[in-house]
């Protein structure tokens, strides 16, 4: 391969090939609720040295127009589902074999990146390991991924054996603990956990040092996780204020989905339909918690000291479109634009215990950043059009005019 002459250049004069690179935007978000006009972000070697408040001379980019922020993080979402050749939602009995699975959560890894999610948790599969891994290593291009590995689900099991579940997904190596302490909303949403049951898998992930996360729609099922002193609680369908207010009173952290998760199914619904619990009831029910999610978003976005993250529950189909709640919750549940992208940013990475490494341009974090065309204080939807995306100092994507993906 011929040397790029820039390179010999640089070799004979003795200095380092890669200097920092300067990325100038007309407006720099700091994803703590800091904003800066007319700045620079300089990184080098993958971290994020520090923001010049003016025009560098000759910027490596140069987003004039546009907004620079930490690259964004979803604290929900599945990226082993996806929708196989048949266009249905892949199952174990589907006849895929694992390469197609393998590949196929790959490209949601990949979607998810180059739409501006340079971290996510994926909660619910053993299948996360590998991929954490492998895009770890910069052998696969993907977002940070953090995994609860199988979610625990048996209500059946006592609280000395759900202890025993936690400390063997900790081994095996999850970065978190999912619990399900209430059914699928298909399904009711009705709790199917006990305060002693979600006590053990919450005290003992505490114990060894892991966020455990609560899946709950029923307020009961919701006010037991926060008793227990579970970390975070998702979905939260049916929350009220008196269980908003436990949990800001526990100082759990609460990820309320707005409307992505819902859409995708009920506009995709052959995809699903037929299969496990997506049944005429099951649709019936997610039908009926597209206001209820609405609502539940605007009381949580105006509750004070309510620890608001951003977690979409991306499944088959949707991965890729992680910005839609970030513009659902702006736009129909009435959050501030900075509050939701803080939310989506320095909030989330402080819940899933990841601050000090990404979720704000500050120096010494990981380069995780992106650049929108325009302002999106101003319209949310920019969050869209996404023209750089950097994760740990790596581009993976660079289109000024921020079109869509393929
Ligand atoms: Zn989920």
């Amino acid at each position: 391969m011929p040397i790029p002459l820039a390179t010999m250049i640089l070799a004979l004069l003795g200095q380092p090939q890669s200097g920092p690179t300067t990325i100038f935007a007309s407006r720099v978000l700091d994803g703590r609720g800091g904003q800066i006009r007319n700045a620079t972000v300089v990184v080098d070697r993958g971290r994020i040295l520090r923001v010049e408040p003016f025009k560098v001379d000759r910027p490596t980019f140069d987003f004039t127009g546009g907004t620079v922020l930490p690259g964004l993080i979803d604290a929900h979402v599945h990226l082993t589902a996806y929708v196989n050749r048949k266009g249905r939602m892949h199952t174990p009995e589907d006849g895929d074999s694992p390469a197609q699975a393998s590949y196929s959560a790959a490209a949601n890894a990949y979607r998810t990146l180059i739409a501006g999610f340079t971290t996510v948790a994926s909660i619910g599969s053993d299948d996360d390991r590998d991929l954490r891994d492998w895009i770890a290593a910069g052998l696969v291009p993907g977002p940070r991924v953090l995994t609860s590995l199988e979610p625990i689900t048996d209500s059946d099991l006592d609280p000395t054996r759900l202890r025993e579940e936690v400390r063997r997904r900790v081994d095996a190596g999850a970065n978190l603990i999912k619990v399900f302490a209430s059914k699928s909303i298909r399904d009711g949403g009705a709790q199917t956990m006990s305060l002693e049951q979600l006590q053990a898998v919450c005290g003992e992930a505490k114990a060894r040092g892991v966020p455990a996360v609560a899946h709950a729609h029923s307020t009961e099922s919701m006010a037991a996780a926060a008793r227990a002193g579970c970390h975070q609680i998702e979905h939260g369908i049916f929350a009220d204020q008196a269980v908003l207010d436990l949990m800001v009173e526990q100082g759990t952290y609460f990820g309320p989905q707005c409307s992505l998760i819902f859409r995708n199914y009920l506009d995709n619904r052959s995809r699903f339909e037929g299969l496990g619990n997506f049944t005429a009831s099951g649709f019936a029910a997610m039908e009926r918690a597209i206001p209820l999610a609405l609502g539940v978003t605007r009381s949580a976005a105006a509750k004070p000291g309510l620890k608001l993250i951003y977690g979409t529950d991306a499944v088959a189909g949707a991965h890729g479109s992680n910005a839609d709640d970030l513009v659902c919750r702006v736009r129909q549940a009435g959050q501030r634009p900075m509050d939701a992208i803080v939310a989506a940013t320095s909030r989330n990475a402080e819940a899933l215990g990841i601050g000090k490494e990404t979720g704000a341009l500050a120096p010494g974090l990981a380069a995780d950043l992106i650049a929108v065309v325009g302002n999106p204080l101003d319209d949310i939807t920019s969050l869209r059009r996404v023209a750089l995306v950097m994760r740990n100092g790596v581009v993976y994507r660079h289109d000024p005019s921020g079109a869509p993906p393929r």
